[in-house]
This record gives C-alpha cells, structure tokens and sequence, in this order.
C-alpha cells in the first residue's frame, strides 16, 4: 500500500464502500485492470473520416460512430480491449471536430462563436494552446477518488464573485504552456505511480475540450479519466466527451437561475443546463455531484439542487456537501453580504437537516 493511504486511510478503504460500488462499477473494474478506460477504447475503434471534411459532416459521421461504439462495448468488449490502436479511430475523429469547433467556439453554453484559432477570445479568455497552473497528486479529494493526478489550468466561462480559484480562473496568474504530449508523459508517469485517476480541473476542463482530446491521444497507461467541471458545456461538448470520459463530475451550485446569474454571470436557463449535462452524463459516464453550500442559500439553492438531485437522477446518486466555504476573490467589496462570511454551527446543523429530508441515501460530507 502506498504511502499516501496512511495520511487518507479513508482511501485506502473507499472502494470497498458500498455507495461507491453502487456508483463506480466501470471505474472500479478499470482500477482492478479487468476493463480499459473509455478513450483506450475509443482508440481501438476504427473509423473513417477525412479531415477536410466539414464540421457539419463530421458531427453526423461522429453521431454514428459513437452509437456503434457503445453498442461494440456492450457485446464485445474485451474483444476490442485486446486490439491494437487504429490509425483512424474514435479520439481522433473527436480531435478533430473539437479543434474546428475552435474556429466558432462553443464549446459551454455561453456560445461566444469567437475564432480561438486566429487568436481570438471569449468569456473565458482562453485562446488555442493550453496553459497550465500545477499538476501534482492530491490527497484531498473524495475518498475513492484520491490520490488523483490532478492538473489545473487557466480560465473558466464562470465569474463567481467567490470564486476559490480565482488566482488561475480568472488569469492573475500565468500559466505554463505545455504540449499535449508532455502533458501525457506526466500523466503516464503518475499512473505508474499508483494514482486512481486523471483529475481535468480548471478553472474550468471544457474551455480546453480541444487540447485534452489532443492530450489523451498520447496517453499509453489505462488511467481512468475525471471529467471536473463546473457543468456548463454545450450539448455539442457533451456528444464529444461520450466515450472519453470516465467519471464526470459537476459542480451543482445554484438551486435557481436568479442566484447563478447573479453571483456567477451563469448563462440563463443555468439549472436547465446543469440537470440536462447530468442526466445525459448518467447515461454515458459514472457521476459525482459536488454542493458547496453558500451562507444565506441553503433554502434557495442547497434544498432545491437536493430536490432536483433526487427527482432526475435517483436517491443513490452520489452527493458531496461541501461546508469548506470562504469570502474569496471580489466578495469582501461586493453586494453580497450574506456571503461576507463562513458558515456557522446553526448553518451546518440546518445543512445536515435538509440532507435528512431530501431522501437522498448517499451524500458524503
Ligand atoms: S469555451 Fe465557452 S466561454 Fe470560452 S470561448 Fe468557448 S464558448 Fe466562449
């Protein structure tokens, strides 16, 4: 056992949970080297595709293909496990819709339609190469998914006021240009060392959709990947992570538009969003949802993101309430008051009482 268990032995015990056997069957076969994370498998599917063809064709062709490929792994699985990888296969066709898509960027539901290719920006301020902030194992993050490798990289298409990340999501910092296939050796490395997973964060995964895909081409190890995301992709973004993504987490932040707009500059129809990127993350991924729950929100948003949880996605889904809240980033000069501070011992004790009746079974804390 490595050495890290003993600073989480919570982690060392996690996969024996049953609300994780419950929830991560695919990524615990993975982990007990029975089955091959998604994009190993995406690479042994062959497909045909010319890349001078338009955006438009190649998305038809795309939608095809990723059906046979669900449908490949259902009957045959470890039939296309043994094969080799294909000149032409599933990443690749993936890649190369994702880097057209950068020509009119939507890759999240702000829709800017910028050309990132010709050194345009959007909301985010992400431009075509990916910068990166750190990449190290960290300890921190729920049980079954530490140690994870974890990479942080800069800009994200939300402004939270309290924003905990500001430092990199919102560009104070400069970041680290990396090519996809350092960034692979590092990642290919980690998992020699016995990492569970890839961690994808951000500020904010999909503003990079492009360069990850670009990124998981070199990777040679059976490294489960962790979509982290704060759940605003375009639907177009989440038809290219089916079939590369292992586990996708989202961030549930808002229990109502009025709050997301507000605090985050959320698109409209923000909860519209999140509940559609999660119920069809169910459908193709493993999932975790995290809350981090806000002073003054617990009955606008923490009840409702629970109430929603349960309705759309079952009581056994798996929930993280985050309490580690802190006034951070433009908080302090805001009109916020509420959020001028950090949760209190009522508050906690009232957090505790709606997770009692939302009925969800499954909610770690
Ligand atoms: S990732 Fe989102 S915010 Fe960034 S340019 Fe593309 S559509 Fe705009």
């Amino acid at each position: 056992m490595k050495d890290w268990y003993v600073i989480r032995p919570d982690s060392a015990k996690a996969l024996e949970d049953p609300g994780v056997r419950i929830n991560y069957p695919r990524y615990l076969e993975i982990l007990r080297g029975k089955k091959l994370p998604y994009f190993q498998l995406a690479k042994r599917f062959e497909v045909d595709y010319e890349k001078e063809q338009s955006l438009r064709d190649l998305l038809i062709l795309h939608r095809s293909y990723v059906k046979e490929f669900f449908e490949k792994i259902q009957n045959e699985e470890e039939k296309i496990s043994k094969e080799r990888t294909k000149e032409k296969n599933l990443l690749t066709l993936k890649e190369t819709i994702a880097w057209k898509v950068l020509e009119s960027c939507e890759f999240c539901e702000r829709k800017c339609r910028v050309n990132r290719k010709r050194g345009d920006v959007g909301f985010c301020r992400a431009g075509e190469d990916m910068e990166v902030s750190s990449a190290f194992i960290h300890l921190g993050e729920e049980p079954e998914i530490t140690p994870s490798f974890t990479i942080f990289t800069l800009g994200c298409n939300l402004e939270c006021i309290h924003c905990q990340n500001w430092s990199i999501a919102q560009w104070f910092e400069r970041g680290d240009l990396m090519s996809p296939q350092t960034i692979a050796r590092l990642i290919d490395e980690s998992w020699e060392y016995g990492v569970r997973n890839v961690n994808l964060v951000g500020g904010e995964p999909t503003v990079w959709t492009h360069y990850w895909i670009s990124v998981l081409k070199y990777v040679r190890t059976p490294i489960p990947v962790f979509w982290n995301s704060n759940g605003i992709y375009s639907e177009l973004t989440s038809e290219i992570l089916k079939g590369i993504v292992d586990i996708i987490k989202i961030d549930f932040k808002y229990g109502n538009d009025k709050c997301a707009m507000r605090i985050s500059k959320a698109p409209p129809n923000y909860v519209g969003i999140i509940r559609r990127n999660l119920k069809r993350a169910k459908s193709y991924s493993e999932i975790l949802i995290r809350v981090l729950v806000l002073p003054g929100h617990l009955d606008c948003c923490l009840r409702n993101i629970l109430e929603y949880i349960r309705k759309d996605l079952g009581e056994y889904v798996r929930v993280n309430v985050m309490f580690h809240y802190r006034p951070e980033y433009k908080v302090m000069e805001s009109e916020f008051t509420e959020l001028k501070r950090r949760l209190s011992k009522d508050d906690v004790e009232r957090v505790y009482e709606i997770v009692r009746e939302s009925g969800l079974k499954n909610v770690i804390f």
